[in-house]
């Protein structure tokens, strides 16, 4: 894909579940068809991990079965314990092809000691790094942060601990005061393509008429390629006329304005002051919701 960075593959267990209607899944690995063109897919364990390999990636993840919330403790006891021996199976499968990593994926939906177990079993088979799915299923935002709490504690701290699949600007900030180093969303590039940036004000839809004639950029201050040449008119203007450039455009200022975030985060631990900057990010993104919810 001529990406000259590291490269992270999902498995496609999460993929399973949010885009196919039709999917039987069994010991032996997960059957569906695809919502592109009909056709019956089986995905395994070891078939997941060579696609990976096939694919270059350098940080690979071991097929999972991840539920939708709300689920009943059997079924998520089932999905757990189904996506340990997977991940069992994975480990083998990864020590045939090779690469340079390979992480496991902490299962278990709302349930605290499914979790704790998980996050016991994948730790003692010993992994690259950690993962946190089946979460930002459905559940509200102190369910997920709850669990993300618990488990982040009990993954070895020396090893990253990756939460998939989240989030919103405030899910970032909270999920790194628990212990998260990695994520992967997304939000950024869906809310640019339907028209709608991030910023400090809050969530802006760039079709709303109030920005016809907003000389500013979208988000002052920030360097991306959208914000340092481009007014919310213009932009406004790309997007009603279904301008490809404008979605392009947002979608690269959503990036940047989550990897900024981010970016402060990392510098202000390294300060020793994440304590200070996760109180003034929440404190402005609280401002945000309000004049998001204003705006909608
Ligand atoms: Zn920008």
């Amino acid at each position: 894909m001529n990406w000259p960075r590291a490269i992270l593959t999902d498995s496609g267990g999460f993929q399973v579940m949010s885009l196919s209607q039709l999917r039987k899944v069994e010991d032996k690995g997960v059957t569906f068809r695809s919502h592109l063109d009909g056709a019956i897919v089986e995905l395994s364990p070891e078939r997941a991990i060579e696609i990976q390999h096939l694919l270059g990636s350098d940080i690979a993840m071991q097929l999972d079965e991840c539920l939708q919330l709300p689920a009943s403790q059997a079924e998520l006891r089932r999905a757990m314990q189904l996506s340990l021996a997977w991940a069992e199976r994975s480990k083998r499968a990864f020590a045939r092809t090779g690469g340079p990593a390979l992480f496991a994926i902490v299962q278990g939906g709302d349930d605290l000691q499914l979790r704790a177990e998980s996050a016991r079993v994948v730790t003692d088979m010993g992994f690259h790094g950690y993962a946190i799915g089946g979460l930002a299923v459905g559940e509200p935002q102190q369910v997920m942060l709850r669990v993300v709490e618990a488990v982040a504690a009990a993954l070895p701290a020396e090893r990253p601990r990756y939460l998939m699949g989240v989030g919103t600007p405030e899910d970032l900030v909270e999920a790194v005061a628990r212990g998260i180093d990695m994520f992967d969303c997304v939000l950024p590039t869906r809310l640019g393509r339907t028209g709608s940036a991030l910023t400090w004000e809050g969530r802006l839809n760039l079709r709303n008429a109030r920005y016809a004639r907003d000389p500013e950029p979208l988000q002052a201050d920030c360097g991306c390629p959208a914000c340092t040449r481009f007014s919310r008119a213009y932009i406004r203007h790309l997007v009603k006329q279904h301008e490809l450039l404008g979605l392009r455009l947002l979608s690269l200022h959503n990036l940047r304005f989550l990897l900024d975030l981010t970016a402060g985060a990392r510098a202000a631990i390294e300060r020793g002051e994440f304590a200070v900057y996760k109180r003034h990010a929440l404190a402005r993104l609280d401002v945000e919701e309000e004049a998001a919810t204003w705006l909608t």
